[in-house]
């Protein structure tokens, strides 16, 4: 792919009307009925129906395909913390994604706090407007607590896309890659490089995928979480491993998975070569990663590598999670997000990269034969089964785990529907 310069980025986002998205009525508004019916007085009767029934506002509003995209800008892309206002092209672009993968209308909303308490408030007090909430770069460790008290305080799906939308599609790659090297994720040794937002979601749905925490040593910017250090907060706490290690160096002699979501160029060619065969190492720190391809390929030819770039195989982009699994969730009208839902979607991006890969596909990429391999893990962006694997496999989830206000009984039906 070729590099993309700063002028051309600009004027992109420039050009024509400014930004990414707009909004664009769905009723018809010609004449002076069409106004008074989306309007004063027509509009009273709707009104009317929702204070009476608040499950109404699904039927006479935008609410249930409409989904925040909600950032305080304190943890921008690798940019850090540019303020909310700054963060505002991501979050349009994410709404930009939102619509073309899933057909998802979306606001992006700019919230300038980081106080949590504050911050949680704000987001409470707007929730009515929206079918689902999408959580976007908010700073680790606050980001922890803003999530969990949303989700407890409303019933609408919420997910942190940092944390939850990258642990789903690193656990797809992760199993995927396992399948291929002949590895137990029972027995596995792992090591995640980073402790913020994104490999504290991972490491807890590795667990869930079966991975077994004594397995697992996590290291931060002050070395190995270890019951020897004394600077510990609690969501690091529980990932302490007991092993009397303090280096990176020495956690990845003999491990069979590096997960790295930390920063740049961390892993040494020598450390890769001091994991076991065939190892699994994703170095997604973005926009360098842990280890560059081109040094993973020397280090070892045993390797299965994944990095969250395009322009190299296996790309970790949460982009093949969040607009499948709110399409599913909002045509579910779940309560939440949950874990079954969230590794059903695990499972099906899993599952579709297995599948014989449609012309459309290769062609996008001008690639020939993608195929499940060590350089095909996971499926690509621009695959157009994604949205007619993904979203029913988290609609079933979320019917089967009992927080779904709506039963989907036609499957066909509901597919032909996402294919329109
Ligand atoms: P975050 O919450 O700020 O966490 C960063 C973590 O990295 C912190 O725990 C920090 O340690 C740790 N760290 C910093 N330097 C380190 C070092 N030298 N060795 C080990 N750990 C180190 O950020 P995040 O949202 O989790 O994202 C982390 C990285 O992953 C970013 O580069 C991001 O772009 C990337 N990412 C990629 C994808 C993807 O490819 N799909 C998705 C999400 C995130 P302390 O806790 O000690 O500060
Ligand atoms: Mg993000």
């Amino acid at each position: 792919m070729a590099k993309i310069t700063r002028e051309e980025a600009l004027l992109y986002h420039s050009s024509g009307k400014p930004g990414k998205i707009e909004v664009v009525p769905t009723k018809p508004y010609s004449s002076q009925r069409d106004l008074s019916l989306a309007y004063s007085p027509g509009v009273a009767e709707p009104c009317l129906e929702i204070e009476k029934d608040a499950d109404k506002a699904y039927e006479y509003t935008s609410k249930g395909n409409l989904v925040a995209v909600i950032s305080n800008g304190t943890s921008v892309l690798g940019l850090g913390d540019i303020g909310a206002m700054a963060g505002k092209p991501v979050m349009e672009g994410k709404g930009l994604l939102f619509k073309i993968f899933a057909g998802i209308d979306v606001f992006d909303i700019e919230i300038d706090e980081k106080d949590p308490q504050k911050f949680i408030e704000i987001v409470k007090a707007i929730a009515p407007t929206f079918g689902g909430i999408n959580l976007e770069d908010v700073k680790a460790p606050e980001c922890f607590e803003i999530e969990e008290r949303l989700k407890s305080e409303l019933s609408i799906p919420i997910m942190h896309d940092d944390q939850h939308g990258t642990a789903i599609i690193s656990g797809a790659g992760l199993l995927n890659a396992l399948e291929l090297t002949n590895k137990k994720i029972e027995e596995v040794k792992i090591v995640i490089n980073g402790a913020g937002a994104a490999a504290v979601s991972c490491t807890n749905l590795y667990i869930s995928l079966g991975a077994k925490r004594e397995n697992i040593v996590m290291v931060d910017s002050k070395g190995v979480i270890s019951v020897y250090r004394n600077d510990l907060n609690s969501r690091k706490k529980p990932f302490a491993t007991e092993r009397n290690m303090t280096t990176l160096e020495e956690a990845v002699i003999g491990a069979d998975v590096f997960l790295g979501l930390s920063v740049a160029n961390v892993l040494t060619k020598e450390m890769v070569r001091s994991m076991n065969d065939y190892p699994i190492v994703f170095a997604l720190a973005n926009p360098d990663p842990e280890i560059t391809y081109e040094e993973a390929m020397e280090a070892r030819k045993d390797i299965i590598f994944a990095t969250g770039r395009s322009d190299y195989p296996n790309q970790i982009n949460n982009v093949l999670g969040f607009p499948y699994i709110f399409r599913g969730a909002l045509d579910a009208r779940a309560t939440c997000i949950n874990e079954e839902m969230k590794l059903a979607a695990v499972n099906a991006i899993a599952e579709l990269t297995k599948k014989a890969v449609p012309d459309v596909v290769n062609a996008a990429y001008e690639l020939k034969s993608l195929c499940f391999g060590p350089e095909y893990i996971i499926p690509k962006p621009l695959d157009p089964r994604l949205l007619t694997s993904v979203s029913p496999a988290v609609a079933k989830a979320a019917m089967d785990s009992g927080v779904a206000r709506k039963q989907i009984t036609d499957w066909e039906g509901y597919e032909l529907y996402l294919r329109k």
